[in-house]
């Protein structure tokens, strides 16, 4: 097997073999498969076997894999600049793009990464306000920027909370407060015991990176309205769900306006492209007009600056968009009436082109309605669909994401696929 002698190597030269952790099969044992091609909905891996794909790089792939329209205009920028460090006209073609589209985004700013983007925005707000701590919800993931790396401590109110990640300094993780998600009363608790010292909320409008934890509109309303109330900055942070769940994103699906946002995943079209963004008088505190520094030698790089922009133009043209909510509204309800006809407690829950397979019959909005069985079950799940040849994020708290690439047919064949999984979960009687 060429993959288990790959990550024999990978062990030696990397930590954990892997160059990010959530491509590790820690969650659900077993050796990483590693892939060499990728086309449309499909990766190729090094033994040769085509898996069909649905973690598809965890987000930015809206189009598939290597769509023949944004590889054309890659390969041209190929052969005309790769990095300039100067100004020049591509990144202005694409910042254009997303101002005229996302009219709340008056200024922007890329960068490389979305950690970068929400670290850049916190900056932002802070030097905006004058103050230090920023409000985030249990469960969001806003990139691995040192204060954000920070979990719910039982006392919520009570000012820091444990980090959850070693090497962050205690300091740090005291600026940030954590509240729940679906509980409007501890939020304004934690903005009246700190309202002078608070410079911004930041929230993913779908939170969708411990499961995919739909909130209730009438929660998000007040979570922005209360912020507002009180001078508090709002920023989204819709590096998953922006450009994917709609065109003008979340802020769009659910008519809010945030402060700033941040953006990331399929922004740069496959490519390392963040970007953060939003009313002129914040954005214009950034360097070099204002005294917030913020920098980067490969940001707005050309080839993820028409990677980006030809997406966009592509998802736009074809309006995508509504196509992605039928073709898994579909998906959902068909497996959902199956597995219940079974007697079975898996369901899908879907939004747009992002799915998640969970043991609850109904929205599951918080970390804690989560199954503790559901790790333990999903590696079953995972290692039935592994060997049916269809790739999932190899861990039962990541999404799914389905794309362009993903066809009716396709689909329908993933349906079948994920029944097989499904029985096999129940077979384990975990
Ligand atoms: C992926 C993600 C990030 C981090 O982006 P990177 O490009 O991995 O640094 C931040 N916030 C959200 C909501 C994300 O999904």
């Amino acid at each position: 097997m060429l993959s288990e002698e790959y990550f024999k190597r990978c062990l030696k030269v990397a930590p954990g073999g892997v160059h990010s952790p959530v491509r590790a099969f820690q969650a659900v044992g077993g050796t990483p498969v590693f892939f060499k091609e990728a086309k449309g909905a499909y990766l190729t891996s090094v033994e040769g076997d085509k898996y069909l794909d649905f973690c598809q790089s965890f987000g930015p792939l809206i189009l598939g894999h290597r769509d023949d329209e944004v590889q054309a205009e890659v390969m041209r920028m190929i052969d005309t600049m790769w990095t300039s460090g100067t100004c020049e006209s591509y990144s202005l073609e694409l910042a254009e793009w997303i101002t005229e589209h996302v009219p709340f985004v008056e200024k922007l700013r890329f960068v490389s990464s979305g950690t970068e983007a929400v670290m850049s925005a916190l900056r932002v707000a802070r030097a905006a306000t004058g103050r230090d701590k920023i409000v985030k919800f249990e469960g969001c993931y806003h990139g691995h920027v040192d204060s954000l790396l920070v979990k719910a401590g039982s006392g919520l109110a009570s000012g820091g909370s444990a980090a959850s990640s070693a090497g962050v300094a205690k300091s740090t993780a005291e600026q940030t407060l954590v509240t729940p998600l679906d509980d409007i009363e501890a939020y304004i608790q934690v903005l009246d015991k700190n309202k002078n010292d608070i410079a911004a909320v930041i929230l993913e409008p779908l939170p969708a990176n411990f499961g995919l934890l739909e909130q209730k509109e009438e929660f998000l309303q007040a979570v922005v309205a209360e912020a507002k109330k009180r001078d508090i900055l709002i920023i989204f942070d819709e590096v998953i769900s922006g450009f994917r769940t709609a065109l003008g994103g979340m802020a769009q699906r659910l008519c809010l306006t945030p402060d700033l946002v941040t953006y990331g995943k399929v922004i740069g079209g496959g490519f390392p492209v963040g970007c953060y963004g939003g009313k002129k008088e914040y954005m214009d505190l950034v360097a070099p007009m204002g005294p917030v520094y913020q920098a980067g030698t490969l940001s707005a790089n050309p080839v993820g600056m028409v990677a980006g922009l030809t997406t966009l133009k592509k998802a736009k043209h074809e309006n995508i968009w509504p196509k992605f909510h039928e073709r898994t509204a579909k998906f959902q309800k068909e497996f959902n009436s199956w597995s219940t006809d079974q007697g079975y407690d898996m369901r899908l829950k879907t939004y747009g082109s992002l799915f998640w397979f969970a043991e609850h019959a109904g929205t599951i909005r918080t970390t804690d309605q989560i199954s503790p069985k559901h790790g333990e079950r999903f590696k079953h799940f995972f290692k039935s669909l592994l060997g049916q040849k269809l790739y999932l994020a190899p861990n039962g708290f990541e999404i799914g994401f389905m794309g362009n690439a993903h066809t009716p047919e396709i689909m329908d064949e993933a349906l079948e696929k994920f029944k097989k999984a499904t029985v096999a979960v129940n077979e384990s009687k975990i």
